[in-house]
């Protein structure tokens, strides 16, 4: 079983080349232990990722303001949160300004720092009634010891982070809302999580309550993301409060805090995508993304490339879908067999063929990713067929 386990790791990270999702960072100079580049496929599911996380957790709700903080601050922000003693040696140090002006600060090892820091600015601007969350995705740095497994312990990630401002009674009925969001994002971008409960001696110090979600990667269970009840600490820390303008009193919000790493996520994704199976008596691969993240959602082809009337009729195609769906991908690369691998193993959920039929009927084949099955379209149904 660990070998099995084993050899699914490599597979995904040799897929994971081959095909330009990930390849380690600064390869060409014997790589760079902790950093890793995202290749064209690879960039674009992480993008998808990305902006349905945004979808579910900020435009889909009335409550939530976005922000986009930077990632080096005053160090007075590190000192007051806490940073410099809790991640210690794990963070970068930098150096901003010259000469005698030069400050000594750190890159930021999570992303909420900055949107405690804006709670002031954000209420000003919003007059934001509680509850309401501020919403964030960006990098984070840590100078693991031991970057490894892949992605998964980088030194450089990002995270998707909410940070979701409440009266303190409160805390038990958000902090359900969010446990159930986060379990739902799951479920939507295909991965099953396991829902552990911190116990007191784990969690951080000011944490009342914590929820790892866990996922079964190929090298073992390990975290995928945090929730976690962080009182009022944050915003004390920085003397941050708020007035309730119903009681006319001042008060400090506490916190419910989902956060999300955004290759962890990527990681699972693919590790639960990741099929082979036999078609048509050959052994095949193929990622059985969900079509909502898939990094192109179908890819069109003319069945010979040196037909102009077959790759004409097939431009127009590709260009009609263009139009209203994302990442359409044309194709006349090698034979139909060859393109069809390429597609499965980039997870694509469709492939379109234009072949002589289509110049006489309109009609075109449409091939389904996950049963292999292909079916007659007519051309002007093909855009319901793959939405
Ligand atoms: P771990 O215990 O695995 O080190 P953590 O508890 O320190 O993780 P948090 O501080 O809760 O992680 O960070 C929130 C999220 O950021 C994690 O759930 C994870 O998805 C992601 N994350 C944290 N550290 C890393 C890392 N080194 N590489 C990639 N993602 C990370």
């Amino acid at each position: 079983m660990a070998q099995k386990e084993e050899n699914l790791m490599e597979k995904i990270v040799s897929l994971a080349k081959r095909r330009g999702f990930v390849y380690p960072s600064s390869e060409i100079y014997g790589g760079f232990a902790g950093f890793w580049n995202y290749g064209h496929y690879g960039a674009i599911l992480k993008e998808n990722i990305k902006s349905l996380w945004k979808q579910r957790f900020v435009f889909d709700r009335e409550d939530m303001f976005v922000t986009d903080t930077s990632i080096i601050s005053n160090p007075k922000v590190l000192e007051a949160s806490g940073h410099v003693s809790n991640f210690g040696n794990e963070i970068f140090k930098t150096q901003v300004g010259t000469g005698e002006d030069t400050v000594t600060t750190h890159l930021r090892a999570e992303t909420a720092q900055g949107i405690f820091v804006d709670f002031k600015n954000v209420v000003d601007t919003h007059h934001p009634k509680l509850p309401f969350g501020v919403a964030q995705i960006g990098k984070a740095f840590r100078n693991e010891i031991s970057p490894r497994d892949f992605i998964f312990r980088q030194r450089e990630f990002e995270q998707m982070e909410v940070e979701y401002f409440i009266k303190p009674n409160d805390w038990e009925k958000y902090f359900e809302t969010w446990r159930e969001a986060m379990s739902n994002f799951a479920k939507e971008i295909g991965i099953h999580a396991h829902e552990f409960e911190v116990p007191e001696d784990d969690r951080a110090h000011y944490s009342k309550r914590t929820i790892d979600f866990q996922f079964d990667y190929p090298f073992g269970r390990g975290e995928l993301w945090g929730l976690a009840y962080r009182t009022d600490f944050d915003l004390k820390n920085h003397n941050l409060d708020y007035i309730d303008e119903e009681v006319g009193e001042r008060m400090v919000p506490h916190v419910i805090e989902p956060s999300l790493g955004v290759d962890r996520t990527l990681l699972a994704v693919m590790a639960s995508a990741y099929q082979e199976d036999d078609l048509g008596g050959e052994k095949r691969v193929y990622l059985k993304f969900p079509k909502i993240i898939a990094p192109i959602r179908a890819a069109v082809f003319p069945l010979l490339k040196n037909k102009p009337e077959l790759v004409s009729k097939a431009r127009e195609v590709y260009s009609m879908l263009k139009k209203d769906l994302p990442n359409i991908e044309f194709d006349d690369n090698g034979n139909i067999g060859k393109r069809y691998r390429r597609q499965d193993e980039i997870g694509t959920p469709y492939c379109v063929t234009i072949d002589f039929d289509t110049l006489e009927d309109n009609t075109v084949t449409v091939r389904d990713r996950d049963s292999g099955e292909q079916k007659r379209v007519k051309i002007e149904n093909l855009k319901e067929e793959i939405v």
